[in-house]
């Protein structure tokens, strides 16, 4: 029997762990599946979308599960502007812009992939209204710095050779290269081809690994529509999903050493505090556990550790920027191919007819750049750039605060964030699907790995993957409380 069907025969079906966990504990003549006998606990680090959704599995079989959470807020990589309260960091000064929107602005996730994916369904179930971006934007693409539509460029070798090069990739068989390597372009599609190849898996095109990256896109099993919610944030979402695990998370605890010697296992967090749990599921960042952020006694194993040697995590900012007027051309999508922004949504497409706001999505070595300079630097940075696609109207139409004169602005440097640390993660040259596997290979039936990095259903570096992996881990976990050997 394979995992998931293991997991459907313990009344966990892909879609009922997703859909109806609250039903299967509240309401249990309508539970299909026995409850999982377990005497001991389940201690899950890190409430991101991986660990709140590990939690609420295991709390809908009857396991004694909580969440220990370094930060202040849930939801990790899932943050939504309107439920921060740092106003320095994100706006640089003391009280918040009131950006001319009417739409959730993002800092971290802004759209997910796949209308059948795990997340889709659960937003559909939840009827919240959303946008398919490819219904209402037309994406443009940045060549000698003008912004341009595919039909534009029709007859442009090199727009062509990225464009085919992009739509060809999870056909990709040339072995452990990079995206840039296996592209083989010439310097001016180069930056194009960073911008839809490399910033739009988390880093750049000449550190990411073409063979792991073709062999997940072609796993991937669900539609490829990229859809934006309309109205809820997606924080609040994720919030409102796993409602009935919240009140299991313990906020403002941070881990710093895992000790496994023993039958029970001694967690420690940076307050002092000892928690102790049967069985550990470590969600946090990849780069959090490659920089040594918890110490694991004994050692991670060296399976682990080699196959996260496989994959890097590079720098990541997000930026907003409001205007007065939409100069970049009111039914676009993403704008592709820009050097320090090399990938920027017209936020409001299809959800404001106030459309005038741009995010920005930055990794890699333009977000290292970004992160190097002040606040104000870095808008600036931005706003020059599309200063010289769009004809010094960028400078002319940015919108300021009446009071303060600031530019109406929100940045989110993901690298400063101290439990987070970069962007996402992605494989290198040489990586394979083996090594990702090897991730989250189990320690001991008692230490389990779950999180976006640990994906195997093609999704990794998503909102998607980091579900699916706590579809994983459960089902890990489950399998060795009950004995069953696949
Ligand atoms: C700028 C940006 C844009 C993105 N855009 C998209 C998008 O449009 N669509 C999409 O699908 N995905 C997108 N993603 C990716 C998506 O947000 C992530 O893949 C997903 O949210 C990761 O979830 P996770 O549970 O694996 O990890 P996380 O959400 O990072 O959760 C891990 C948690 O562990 C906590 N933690 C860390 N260290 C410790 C410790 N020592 N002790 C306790 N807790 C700890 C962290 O604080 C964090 O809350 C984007 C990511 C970024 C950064």
């Amino acid at each position: 029997m394979n995992r998931r069907n293991v997991l459907k025969s313990l009344g966990l079906g892909l879609s009922a762990g997703w859909m109806m966990p609250s039903l299967l504990t509240s309401c249990k003549k309508d539970d299909p599946g026995p409850e999982v006998p377990f005497e001991g606990k389940v201690a899950i680090i890190g409430a991101g979308a991986a660990g709140m959704y590990a939690a609420d599995i295991l709390k809908a079989k009857g396991i004694e599960v909580y969440i220990l959470e370094a930060s202040g807020e849930m939801g990790g990589r899932i943050r939504s502007l309107r439920n921060q309260t740092n106003y320095q960091e994100i706006y640089g000064q003391d009280k918040p812009f009131e950006f001319g929107v009417d739409f959730p602005i993002e800092l971290g996730a802004e759209l997910f992939y796949g209308s059948d994916s795990i997340w889709g369904k659960s937003v559909r179930n939840y009827n919240l209204p959303t946008q398919e971006l490819a219904a209402v934007g037309v994406d443009r693409y940045v060549l000698d710095n003008m912004a341009k539509t595919a039909a534009d460029f029709a007859g442009d070798g090199d727009f062509s050779a990225v464009q085919n090069f992009v739509n060809t990739l999870p056909d990709y068989t040339g072995g452990a290269q990079t995206v840039q390597q296996a592209a083989g372009l010439s310097s001016r599609a180069n930056k194009l081809l960073n911008a839809q190849a490399g910033n739009r898996y988390s880093s750049n095109s000449d550190t990411i690994g073409a063979q792991l990256l073709a062999e997940d896109l072609k796993a991937s099993a669900h539609d490829n529509k990229w859809i934006m919610m309309k109205a809820n944030p997606m924080q609040d979402f994720l919030l409102s999903r796993f409602s009935a695990i919240t009140d299991l998370i313990q906020l403002n605890t941070p881990v710093s050493s895992i000790n496994y010697s023993g039958d029970v296992i001694s967690i420690m967090d940076k307050n002092g505090v000892e928690h102790e749990a049967q069985k550990v599921i470590v969600t946090v960042p990849l780069s959090i556990l490659k920089t040594g952020g918890i110490s694991f006694s004994p050692g991670l194993s060296g399976v682990n550790t080699s196959a996260m040697n496989q994959f890097g995590v590079a720098s990541a900012i997000r930026v907003v920027i409001d205007f007065k007027k939409n100069f970049w051309g009111d039914n676009s999508g993403y704008i592709w191919g820009g050097t320090t922004a090399p990938q920027f949504l017209n936020s409001g497409v299809g959800r404001s007819a106030f459309s005038r706001t741009l995010s920005f999505t930055i990794y890699g070595t333009a977000a290292a750049a970004l992160s190097g300079m002040t606040r104000d630097q870095q808008i600036a940075a931005i706003l020059a750039e599309l200063d010289q696609i769009y004809a010094g109207q960028a400078t002319q139409f940015v919108r300021r605060d009446l009071t303060s004169n600031n530019i109406i602005s929100a940045v989110k440097d993901w690298t400063k964030e101290e439990y987070i640390k970069g962007g996402n993660s992605y494989p290198l040259a040489s990586a394979t699907m083996a090594d990702r596997e090897n991730i989250s290979k189990p320690i001991d039936d008692k230490i389990y790995f779950a999180g976006e990095a640990t994906d195997v259903s093609g999704d990794a570096g998503t909102i998607n993957g980091a579900l699916a992996s706590a579809e994983r881990v459960t089902t890990e976990v489950i399998e060795s409380i009950l004995g069953i050997t696949i």
